[in-house]
């Protein structure tokens, strides 16, 4: 187990990033290391050891952009080196990844034929090269599609393109993956406590979902490139306000889940519907407002019967 960050923003980002992965340490690694993309170019740096270690690297203190990602690894196909630390990276595609891609080998084999020179010994530099390759033919949502559907194994990734400057995109199968809403911009996390220092509002993508995350916006997809349907919650255990995923006017899936919202009631006491609840798949004002009118009834209704 290991840890991934992103952050796509107005501001640099690769400090924060650091701070960030220094709170993924708890989950054991052995090198770290970002990647961010300035002046039209993809910079990475990494170190093995300690998130110390990569700070202490010079080319950080200079790492400019404002979009990057940060991965703290625990090798399964490689030494622990610094070239085997993630990103690793094409000219046009850098990925951090925690996981195992099980047919890595002949994922491999079919690249080299196709013309790709790997840098590392790990499973993750196939995915670099799938996209890389999908990317010849395809726009960004059918090459990331097609890629994850050769992918046997478990994955959490994160990935940014030289040439899409203003987003990330997150993806899961089995490892976890968490994102976060902030204020002009938005972040991806292996888990909520990396997250935490920067925002609250926390949401979960389901197993075998990607997501693209802009500055002002993350839309979720199947793993078909659909768009997903399914509403996911914050943690309530942890504290986190209670974040709901919305498509538009989906009352019968609230429905489903208005047994977690007495929950949270019982537990937390009433909360203020304008944090908690949020729709960004709807475009439409109006749609947002008639699902927090809805919920607020909700509520209303669940508070009146717990006070009888
Ligand atoms: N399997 C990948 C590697 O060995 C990722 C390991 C991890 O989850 O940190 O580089």
């Amino acid at each position: 187990m290991c840890g991934i960050i992103g952050i796509n923003s107005s501001k640099p980002v690769s400090a924060t990033i650091l701070s960030s992965l220094k709170k993924l340490e708890y989950r054991g690694y052995d090198s770290a290391g970002i990647a961010t993309l300035s002046n039209g170019l993809i910079n990475e740096v990494k170190s093995e050891g300690r998130v110390d270690n990569l700070e202490k690297n010079l080319l950080i203190k200079n790492m400019e952009g404002t979009i990057g990602i940060g991965h703290v690894r625990w090798a399964t196909h490689g030494a622990p080196n610094s070239i085997n630390a993630h990103p690793h990276s094409s000219q046009n595609v850098s990925v951090v990844h925690n996981g195992i891609i099980e047919n890595s080998t002949l994922l491999k084999k079919f690249l080299v034929s196709k013309g790709h020179k790997f840098k590392s010994q790990t499973d993750t530099e196939v995915i670099v090269h799938l996209i890389t390759e999908y990317l010849k033919e395809l726009n960004l949502k059918d090459a990331i599609i097609k890629t994850l559907k050769q992918l046997h194994g478990s994955f959490a990734l994160g990935v940014i393109f030289k040439d899409q400057p203003d987003l990330i995109v997150g993806a899961r199968r089995g490892s976890p993956l968490a994102v976060g809403y902030g204020p002009n911009e938005n972040y991806l996390g292996s888990d909520s406590y990396a997250l935490k220092s920067m925002t609250n509002k926390i949401s979960y993508l389901d197993d075998g979902e990607f997501c693209i995350i802009k500055k002002d916006q993350i839309d979720f997809f199947n793993e078909d490139g659909l768009i997903d349907q399914v509403i996911s919650m914050g943690d309530i255990s942890s504290g986190l306000k209670f974040f709901y995923r919305l498509p538009p006017l989906c009352y019968h899936t609230l429905l489903i889940h208005s047994e977690a919202l007495v929950f949270h009631e019982i537990t937390n006491g009433p909360f203020k519907m304008e944090d908690t609840i949020w729709a960004p798949w709807s475009p439409d004002e109006a749609d947002q407002n008639a699902v927090i009118q809805y919920m607020a009834a909700l509520v209303n209704s669940i508070q009146k019967l717990i006070t009888k």
